[in-house]
């Protein structure tokens, strides 16, 4: 599963329609301090379900809505996609590009979307649970992370190891069951 392109428009301090391409192999993205680096991931995370705010360096979810600058207004929506080569099947879906999309509006209204279809957060939770791309991902590292899975309570520990072993989907359908 690769990850090829970012489209971001009006989130945090994308304004524009701004597009990322990822060839093969590393992407660095480098720029000087509060050029809006940590935004790009920031964003990854938040089109993969995130739900927490604070997480993403703010204090109510409409913070990602870029909010205004000397020269430009406030905009009134942020839009977040990343394709995602699905060649090798990774993800359990058909679909050879996955494309998802989230949106939310600043009257509170979001969406999700699968290949354009709209869809449920929890569909983009089962997509890629146990991937360790999720929203509580192995895969992106934040600052202050390696600490934290060092210095972590027992059962969160266990969620990481959980989440790399693949088992994390056959726990969330076990406590759905256990519900009914
Ligand atoms: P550093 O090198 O310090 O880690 P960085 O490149 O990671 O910096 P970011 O933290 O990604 O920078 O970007 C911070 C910038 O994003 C700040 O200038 C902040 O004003 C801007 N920003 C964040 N949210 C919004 C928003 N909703 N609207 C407009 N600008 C925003
Ligand atoms: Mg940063």
């Amino acid at each position: 599963m690769v990850l090829k392109r970012i489209e971001l428009n009006g989130f945090k301090s994308f304004a524009d329609k701004t597009e990322i391409l990822l060839s093969p192999g590393v992407t660095v993205i480098v720029g000087p301090n509060g050029s809006g680096k940590s935004n790009v991931s920031d964003a990854i995370r938040w089109v993969l379900g995130e739900q927490s705010a604070r997480s993403l360096r703010g204090s109510k979810m409409e913070d990602v809505i870029f909010a205004g600058s000397e020269r430009r207004k406030p905009v009134g929506m942020a839009e977040v996609s990343i394709h995602l080569d699905n060649d090798q099947g990774k993800l359990p879906v058909e679909y050879r590009e996955v494309l998802v999309t989230r949106r939310v509006y600043r009257s509170g209204e979001s969406d999700y979307l699968l290949n354009r279809s709209t869809c449920r957060l929890r569909d983009i939770h089962e997509l890629f649970a146990d991937t360790g791309l999720g929203r509580e991902g192995i895969s992106i590292i934040g600052q202050g992370r390696v600490d934290e899975v060092l210095s972590s309570r027992p059962e969160e520990r266990r969620a990481f190891i959980e989440e790399a072993a693949g088992i994390v989907k056959y726990r969330n359908r076990k406590n759905d069951a256990l519900k009914k």
